[in-house]
């Protein structure tokens, strides 16, 4: 079953809570955060919701407009959502290469970062920390092409 929290942010809004807001609702927070529309869409397939490409589309955007799901883009162009309640405890470093997207803890920084935060006078309600460069999956593919060209 859905969340009440998710419930109650949507009629709050004078949002319906349609079926299909609640299934794609209901994909993550079974299968998890960081899925594209076209993820969503394969997996309410799997579950033998008919709902068309424009409608999962279109209720993704809803959703992230409604707070309750954040969205992420990893490459130009390229967007995955995750429920926004999860993403307040995680952060993310993204492959600038094939754009996936990884957890990363920062308990121990968020001193600091409360500490900065005060220094100018800010009373910091949430913060958000993206970290850019290689996944290990293409550093060891770069690595790969470089000792096939050196060893040529
Ligand atoms: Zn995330
Ligand atoms: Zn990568």
């Amino acid at each position: 079953m859905l969340k009440d929290v998710m419930r109650k942010k949507l009629r709050e809004q004078g949002n319906r809570v349609t079926a299909q807001r609640e299934a794609i609702l209901k994909i993550f927070e079974e299968v998890g955060d960081h899925l594209g529309a076209e993820d969503v869409y394969q997996l309410l397939l799997r579950r033998r919701r008919r709902i068309s490409k424009a409608t999962v589309y279109r209720t993704l955007e809803l959703l992230t407009s409604m707070g309750l799901l954040r969205r992420l883009e990893p490459n130009e162009g390229v967007y995955r959502y995750e429920l926004a309640e999860s993403s307040s405890n995680h952060h993310h470093a993204i492959c600038t290469s094939c754009g996936t997207i990884m957890n990363i803890d920062l308990k121990d920084l968020e001193n600091s970062i409360q500490q900065a935060a005060e220094s100018i006078g800010f009373n910091m309600t949430n913060y958000s920390v993206v970290i850019y460069g290689l996944c290990p999956s293409c550093q060891k593919k770069i690595n790969a092409e470089t000792e096939m060209i050196s060893s040529k």
